[in-house]
């Protein structure tokens, strides 16, 4: 019979989980401690724990973090990491080292079901939800992979999926990773979770107190290119989507960011820059334009290097934060939207 993995439980799960077995609270606030804080993947090690309580929790559970199968360099510094989970899928996630940070981008399904007509995942479709433990276990896996090379400082949710359609998982991974006090304790500033505009999500996120950062993919400033490119724009509009972006909690010092992927002669006008600009109007906004990302058989195409940096001009000009982010891991095919794992090699 398979053991249930202890990762991706929330710290006060595990002091019930540590009751249940007829021990104290506490025993599972030590189990906490040593799984996000101390990194242990093995019970034994476990040496403050009673024995008979080690080994009644062997009986039913262990420490599993996905495999690791492939470790792909990229020539930017960048390494993309291919993950084998239990039941034989693959998902990636990528290592973005830069300028004294670590990013890891981090995946929440295997596929996609948005169906955004510029990703390579979406292609795929959707073939099932991750669980906590397998959000959780990427990072474990990572930090243990940098070993002394440091540890991932940023985490952002951009790799395969949509993580607001995976809301359960998701909001349990965050809880584990950002619990100061017996969870791996990432300050929320550093974690930011991107959604293809998930109004629903959006306003279910923002009512957690959790105070991560909001990243979302607009690509379009009217209706009428975000539906050709994203059919969620059928659901949730722009106005729809925008609504929701002003009443999600910020910090004093946050700001929302949006995603916008650049497109020849699709989305990269100088009236299309205008457009967004007066969209982005009163909200503490920072956009990142993505040049596109190539793939084969992808309709598009990225914009000439002036014609970004034009956009960019109007976005800076009506005040407006735009960086151009080039992605990492291009010549690995692990730059944005160019993630796609064979579902079971
Ligand atoms: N599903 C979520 C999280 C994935 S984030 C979302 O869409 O926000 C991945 C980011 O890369 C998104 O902003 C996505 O729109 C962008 N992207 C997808 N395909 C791309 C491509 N071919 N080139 C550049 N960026 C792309
Ligand atoms: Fe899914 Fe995001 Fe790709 Fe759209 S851009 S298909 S939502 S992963």
């Amino acid at each position: 019979m398979s053991r249930s993995n202890l990762v991706g439980l929330l710290p006060s799960e595990l002091e019930d989980l540590a009751v249940t077995l007829g021990a104290s609270r506490y025993r599972g606030r030590q189990l906490a401690t040593w799984i996000y804080r101390k990194a242990a993947v093995d019970l034994e090690a476990m040496t403050d724990l009673p024995k008979d309580f080690r080994a009644r929790l062997a009986e039913t559970h262990d420490i599993a973090l996905p495999d690791i199968e492939r470790v792909t360099p990229s020539q930017d510094g960048s390494r993309k990491l291919v993950f084998r989970l239990a039941d034989e899928r693959r998902v990636s996630a990528v290592l973005m080292p830069d300028d004294g940070r670590i990013t890891l981008c981090l995946s929440t399904q295997v596929g996609c079901g948005y169906g955004c007509a510029f990703c390579l995942t979406g292609t795929m479709g959707l073939d099932r939800n991750l669980t906590a433990a397998e959000i959780v276990g990427q990072l474990l896996a990572a930090n243990a992979l940098l070993d002394d090379e440091g540890r991932v400082s940023h985490i952002v949710f951009m790799g395969m999926g949509e993580p607001l359609a995976n809301y359960a998982s998701l909001v349990s991974a965050l809880r584990v990773m950002t619990d100061a006090r017996l969870g791996i304790g990432y300050p929320p500033r550093r974690i930011t979770v991107s959604t293809v505009g998930l109004v629903a999500g959006i306003d279910r996120l923002g009512r957690e107190d959790l105070k991560v950062n909001l990243a979302v993919s607009l690509h379009a400033a009217s209706d009428e290119v975000r539906e050709r490119l994203m059919p969620i724009n059928r659901s949730w509009n722009l106005e729809a989507l925008m609504a929701a972006v002003r009443r999600y909690p910020l910090t004093s010092r946050q700001r929302v960011f949006f995603e916008y992927v650049m497109l020849e002669d699709v989305n990269d006008s100088a009236e299309d820059a205008r457009r967004l600009a007066r969209l982005l109007r009163g909200v503490p906004a920072k956009v990142n334009l993505i040049p596109f990302n190539d793939w084969p058989g992808a309709a598009f195409h990225r914009p000439p290097l002036p014609r970004i940096l034009a956009f960019q001009g109007v976005l800076l000009d009506a005040g407006v934060t735009t960086t151009v982010r080039w992605s990492k891991g291009e010549d690995i095919g692990a730059a944005c939207g160019q993630l796609k794992e064979p579902v079971v090699a």
